[in-house]
């Protein structure tokens, strides 16, 4: 989508620190970090939310997870903690309407979040 802010950093017209990319996904340093470790994973694949992933993307989905965890080992959060985050529609405050995933880490987290 020409619009969309992710999707034009998927195709490299906004620059961010990029952290991991394959095919599929990409994970990048979010803007305003709000932990030491704060990136957003993203499938490259454009849809708004949660709520507007069509069937079949249950891999994708399951994948990223993974993708996560692989790379919160590499930021050496993998055993004291993270949390990841997906924001859904209005209540949860969601800003992008690009499908991505928050990870967090290196500090402690708060529960139940604000
Ligand atoms: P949401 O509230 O939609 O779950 O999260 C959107 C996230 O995208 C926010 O944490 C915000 O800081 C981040 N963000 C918004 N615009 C940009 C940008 O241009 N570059 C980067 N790296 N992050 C962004
Ligand atoms: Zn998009």
């Amino acid at each position: 989508m020409d619009t969309c802010l992710f999707c034009r950093i998927v195709k490299k017209e906004i620059p961010v620190k990029i952290v991991y990319e394959d095919e599929k996904f990409l994970a990048f340093e979010d803007i305003r970090p709000q932990a030491p470790v704060h990136l957003l994973l993203i499938p490259k694949t454009h849809f708004a939310s949660l709520n507007d992933a069509p069937e079949g993307a249950e891999g994708l989905l399951g994948e990223i997870l993974f993708r996560a965890r692989e790379i919160a080992r590499e930021k050496g959060i993998g055993t004291t903690g993270y949390r990841i985050v997906l924001n859904t529609a209005g209540d949860s405050g969601q800003e992008v309407f690009h499908i991505h995933f928050h990870l967090l880490g290196g500090r402690r987290m708060k529960w139940p979040p604000g």
